[in-house]
């Protein structure tokens, strides 16, 4: 999976073209960049591949989720729900501009349940964020009708899924804003950066500006540009864009490829009894860069992922135990530590994160197994890798 295990002359030559004009920053200096504007190239880029009207690169995929809250609309003492199978920047994101994650169950999809969404939508919640967990979809066209209905915003946290398609629309376009994550082990990476899409005009203005410091990037002298609002900086840099800009290129090729992959070792798989499949909703659509896959119970499920690992099969997480992604092990949600007072200390009725019960997605989780899909396979190395799973359900 990570875009790192195929950099090649693609991604130095655009390197290169930055650092021969000096110019790292990706507004302005017009006439030293000698034509080069690697993030909007990267932007225009991300739209076509998309089919989003706009986009915009940020500094992180954290960043861009940040970035796309504030932009819709979301901020204090909102609640946003969230699953609580992600990656920690899911939450995090959340808690930094001062709204109240809610964690809602996930299903078989390994993503948010459009079916239990409700039993935690309050007269606070403002936003949902689906997470297209490890490179394949939720039901994200039933969440999108839970979210009309309630008059919710509806924000994708497409940072694991770049390039996937549910029912032929990319993810990340269902919303108000999809979000992408490029830092150094994604798919497509720039070593660190973001990016956001939207089809609404109003939200990319707001999505461009906040993210450089509120300037509102009209006219020609960048000093003098006025502030509508206030912002941060969330901006990326030529450099990262750059390298983005060569692996964005290669995704297509790199989805066929890790796609052949993944078949392999799923067919493979299908024989064993005991094994049954994660429910990708739209298989077409999937960037195969897990293959994830249900064992009757935890207890065969850690027999198995013990097994595998001591057998050598490396990149098979056992989500369940893992501190990155899984809320069981997210001490620092769980007792909201930080070195200072954040805005969530001064909310009273946020969910008490030491207290949650999400029993369906513990059920799930408990037996879940995921296997990362690599770029650089050879068939050799797959058929090898295959008798070694076979050899653990012996
Ligand atoms: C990687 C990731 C992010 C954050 O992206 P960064 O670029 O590392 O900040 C957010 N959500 C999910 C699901 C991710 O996997």
């Amino acid at each position: 999976m990570p875009g790192f295990e195929i950099f090649g002359e693609e991604e130095k030559k655009e390197v290169l073209d930055v650092l021969e004009t000096g110019v790292l920053f990706r507004y302005g200096f017009d006439n030293a960049r000698n034509g080069h504007w690697k993030a909007q190239s990267f932007e225009k880029e991300l739209c076509d591949l998309t089919g989003a009207g706009f986009s915009h690169l940020c500094s992180s995929g954290t960043a861009a989720l940040c970035v796309a809250m504030v932009s819709c609309g979301i901020g204090a003492g909102d609640e946003v729900i969230v699953p609580p199978f992600t990656f920690v920047a899911t939450f995090e994101s959340v808690l930094n501009i001062g709204a109240i994650p809610v964690f809602a169950e996930i299903d078989d999809t390994l993503c948010l349940d459009p079916e239990k969404l409700e039993d935690f939508i309050t007269e606070k919640t403002k936003a949902v964020i689906p997470v297209h967990m490890c490179g394949s979809m939720a039901k994200i066209d039933r969440i999108k009708e839970v979210c009309d209905k309630n008059n919710i915003v509806l924000i994708e946290d497409a940072c694991q899924s770049i390039g996937g398609t549910f029912h032929g629309t990319a993810l990340g376009r269902f919303g108000k804003a999809g979000c992408y994550s490029f830092d150094a082990v994604k798919t497509v990476t720039c070593g660190e950066g973001g990016g956001i899409i939207t089809d609404e005009k109003n939200i990319y203005d707001n999505i461009h500006m906040y993210a450089d410091h509120g300037h509102d990037h009209i006219g020609n002298d960048r000093g003098l540009e006025n502030h509508p609002f206030l912002g941060m900086n969330y901006r990326i840099s030529e450099l990262n864009a750059a390298v983005g800009l060569a692996q964005l290129r290669k995704l297509p090729e790199m989805i066929k490829t890790q796609k052949r992959n993944k078949k392999m070792i799923k067919d493979a798989l299908k024989e064993i009894n005991e094994v049954s499949f994660r429910n990708i909703p739209d298989e077409d659509g999937d960037t195969a860069t897990f293959l994830s896959v249900f064992l009757p119970d935890e207890k065969r499920a850690r027999d198995i992922a013990g097994k595998l690992a001591k057998a050598g099969v490396t990149g098979c997480p056992y989500w369940y135990d893992n501190k990155w992604h899984y809320i069981k092990k997210w001490d620092h949600l769980i007792n909201l530590s930080a070195p200072t007072k954040l805005p969530i200390h001064k909310y009273e009725n946020h969910p008490d994160y030491r207290n949650i019960k999400l029993p369906q997605s513990d059920n799930i989780m408990k037996k879940t197994i995921s296997m990362q899909i690599m770029l650089n396979w050879t068939e050799s190395e797959i058929e090898e890798r295959i008798d070694k799973i076979l050899g653990v359900f012996k």
